[in-house]
């Protein structure tokens, strides 16, 4: 295993100090369906602990804060609930269109990949209350900008979480669980049953196949020769590398266009859990554009010491507020904190841990690449197609929580057994499995309810009204034109 960072880990980045105990500065949360993730946490006695929802979550919109429960904070006017309603239930409905291993094979592929979901949300939203959530929705799922992903692209990706309840719930959902001690503490577990076999510091500078072997050559010089290899990274990243002989043309253009996501993850620990206190839990969803942060979570130890809260500054804040020090950006989390939980204690904390993500030169961004209107009809189909003697992995090229740890396991499994199939040791049947639920997390399904099924748009229920005032209007026309003795009589 040649790893180019001094450390394991990757995307996944657990700190130990006295401050904090343990902070994970990069993928962290964990819920029910990423059975393979909890299947290795389960190998290694790594324990989870759920992520803090007992009180209320709390909704920053307008200079207001709404206390609410559930995955989404509700809606008081009509129209935008019934907007709200048809947005998530069509982009559900779109998303069961697309297969989840190839999204390219999708009855719309071609129409939906040359839309960003910019454009569709105006085509589907009639509110701004509704398309400014929609846009945190893509800012928090993938750490871009509705106008920057492919809605074919982002469809699939929500799709492959299952759907919009499980990909942004915290309870049954994407964000239900941590792990004690750290996520990266399952790379270091596998590092250590590998040994020396893992060479860190060691970034790949070039794949050579001309030969019958393999030969890597990483940039201090150093070569290894194996009969296969596995790319691990994020796609883009295969930029640094030199090919010989180059790449396929399709992969080679594949990996000059799959920029990645902007993201800084950001830890206040504050000297008490002041927040539970006044019945919130820690999860804030907030809609203001002078606002850092988009959402938050506590992230207080489990044994209820080091009380901290998490919050994401994603996509065009993240690139806005690079330019700023740590200090200014603390600062401005704080200001917005006390606001939305309307407490001075806010303004006062006792430590700070950021970690922005576009500056990682082994990363390029996170949490994951995205792909651009019109990317995915092209380029997709290549994204795991081996070369030669290459195979890829990386969360990137699973088709099940893809952007995640869950999908990295899947993936990296999955490109393992096609090197077994390749020396002639498995059968081509046995390349995908499907992994068992892990019993310890159950899956419980989201129930809709009656109205949320039925409920009309708001396009919907106008051209509804347009129509029957229209018919109400002829008929009463008729009848006066016939009680007048306007219309022939038979
Ligand atoms: C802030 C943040 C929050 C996230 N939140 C979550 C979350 O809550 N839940 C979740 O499941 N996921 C989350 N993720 C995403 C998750 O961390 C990733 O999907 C996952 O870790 C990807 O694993 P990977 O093995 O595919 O890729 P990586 O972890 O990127 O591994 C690729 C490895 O390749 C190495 N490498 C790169 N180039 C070279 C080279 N030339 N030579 C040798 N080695 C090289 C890198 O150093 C790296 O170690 C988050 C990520 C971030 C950053």
């Amino acid at each position: 295993v040649l790893e180019a960072r001094d450390r394991v880990g990757g995307r996944t980045f657990t700190v130990q100090n006295k401050e904090t105990k343990w902070v994970d500065l990069g993928g962290a949360y964990i819920g029910p369906t990423q059975n393979r993730i909890f299947r290795l946490a389960n190998e290694y006695g790594i324990q989870t602990y759920k992520v803090n929802e007992k009180e209320n979550l709390l909704h920053y919109v307008n200079g207001k804060s709404y206390p609410f429960r559930g995955s989404y904070p509700p809606m008081w006017n009509p129209f935008v609930i019934m907007d709200f309603n048809n947005l998530f239930r069509t982009m559900d409905k779109m998303g069961e269109e697309i297969p989840r291993e190839a999204p390219w094979k999708a009855p719309c592929a071609e129409e939906w990949d040359k839309m960003s979901m910019q454009q569709l949300f105006d085509k589907i939203c009639w509110t701004s209350a509704v398309r400014r959530f929609a846009t945190l929705f893509v800012n928090v799922n993938v750490t871009s900008e509705p106008h920057e992903v492919s809605a074919l692209w982002f469809l699939w990706y929500v799709k492959q979480c299952g759907g919009t309840m499980r990909i942004f719930s915290t309870s049954n959902g994407g964000q239900e669980r941590k792990f004690v001690g750290g996520s990266s503490q399952i790379s270091e577990c596998m590092a250590r049953e590998l040994g020396d076999r893992v060479k860190l510091q060691s970034p790949v500078y070039s794949i050579d196949q001309m030969g019958d072997m393999v030969v890597v050559e990483t940039l201090d010089k150093q070569t290894y020769k194996a009969k296969y290899v596995i790319v691990a990274t994020p796609p883009g990243l295969n930029l640094k590398m030199h090919f010989n002989p180059e790449l396929p043309p399709l992969r080679n253009q594949l990996i000059h266009r799959v920029p990645m996501g902007s993201v800084i993850k950001c830890m206040v620990y504050y000297k008490e859990n002041f927040w539970r206190k006044q019945g919130y839990c820690g999860s804030m969803v907030i809609e203001e554009e002078g606002s850092p942060i988009g959402l938050t979570l506590d992230d207080t130890k489990p044994d209820e010491s080091v009380p901290a809260i998490m919050g994401f500054i994603l996509a065009r804040k993240c690139r806005k507020l690079s330019g700023l020090t740590k200090e200014e950006r603390l600062k401005r989390i704080c200001e917005i904190y006390s606001k939305v939980l309307n407490s001075e204690e806010a303004l006062h904390p006792v430590h700070y841990e950021e970690k922005n993500w576009c500056e990682e030169e082994y990363s390029g961004g996170c949490y994951t690449a995205y792909f651009p209107p019109g990317i995915l009809t092209q380029f997709g189909k290549v994204l795991r197609e081996p070369v030669g003697r290459l195979y890829f992995a990386g969360t990137e090229t699973a088709t099940e929580w893809s952007g995640y740890m869950e999908g990295a396991v899947q993936a990296g499994e999955r490109a393992a057994r096609e090197v077994l199939c390749a020396m002639g040791k498995i059968h081509q049947t046995q390349i995908w499995q499907t992994e068992p639920e892990c019993v310890e997390v159950p899956v419980f399904p989201f129930h809709t309810t009656f109205w949320e099924r039925n409920l009309p748009s708001v396009g919907g229920l106008l051209r509804f009204v347009c129509v029957s005032t229209f018919l109400s209007v002829v008929t009463t026309s008729g009848l006066i034109a016939y009680k007048k003795g306007l219309l022939p009589r038979s």
